[in-house]
């Protein structure tokens, strides 16, 4: 298998630059094992101070980005004022951006399209809502988010998808290593139906959704997991864990 495993932090909307400075201090004191990819995002505005500060293993991204290059775009952020910064990654489509903010599928499709060509990787991120999983509906919503993402890849080697069931995020309640696999196993099958093998067997496929130091390791046994967005245990000293978890 040659999919080096990715951890992802998403601060979201927390911190303040004391905070900032000690996370910086505790991932730059983890040991990053040479098969992982460590990519976290801070808010917008500490973005260029963790990517100053953070040892050059670690990578920093964006949480989201605006699909134009420049212009009247009151309060957003375009891919390339991101990569003139030294920022190599977004997180596109996270649960958040889509219930909060109100983001499509067709609006994460065509942002992910846009990051992709202004050279950014892309962490494209899927999930179901409770009551989806339970009316059986899992699949059925992660093939269609999945879908309109898909569509607007042409190269996938610089895309990560980041599998977070809403029920799951922010909530304690993990997906047990088996349901998180399930789901995995049939988001590469879809892959390899409607893209191709290469991009099946090539694309790391993320869990997310209370990950933490504890359960971390089990669900990276699993054979589809291949890394992790994670957010609350992201800004404690227990990300150490996880990303050593990984290797
Ligand atoms: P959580 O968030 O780890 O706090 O559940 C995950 C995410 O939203 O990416």
């Amino acid at each position: 298998m040659t999919r080096n495993f990715f951890v992802g932090g998403n601060w979201k909307m927390n911190g303040s630059l004391s905070q900032v400075n000690s996370l910086v201090e505790i991932l730059n004191n983890a040991s990053v094992p040479s098969n992982t990819e460590v990519v976290v995002a801070p808010p917008a505005i500490y973005i260029d101070r963790v990517r100053q500060a953070v040892k050059k293993e670690i990578e920093v991204a964006a949480q989201n980005c605006y699909y134009k290059a420049s212009g009247a775009f009151t309060g957003e952020i375009s891919p390339e004022q991101l990569k003139d910064m030294g920022i190599n990654w977004v997180i596109i489509g996270h649960s958040e951006r889509r219930e909060i903010f109100g983001e499509s599928d067709d609006f994460v499709g065509a942002k992910t399209q846009y990051a992709l060509s202004a050279g950014l990787g892309v962490i494209a991120c899927i999930g179901e809502k409770l009551d989806e999983r339970e009316s059986g509906k899992t699949e059925e919503v992660c093939f269609r988010q999945l879908k309109a993402i898909a569509e607007h890849v042409k190269d996938w080697s610089h895309v990560v998808v980041a599998y977070e069931p809403v029920w799951a995020i922010g909530t304690g309640k993990v997906a047990t290593p088996e349901q998180a696999q399930e789901t995995h196993a049939a988001l590469r099958k879809w892959l390899a139906e409607n893209v191709s093998k290469e991009a099946a067997n090539n694309t790391r496929i993320l869990y997310g959704g209370s990950v933490n130091g504890k359960n971390a390791a089990e669900l990276g046994k699993k054979e589809d997991i291949d890394g992790f967005l994670v957010g609350g245990a992201s800004l404690k000293p227990e990300f150490a864990d996880i990303i050593a978890a990984s290797s």
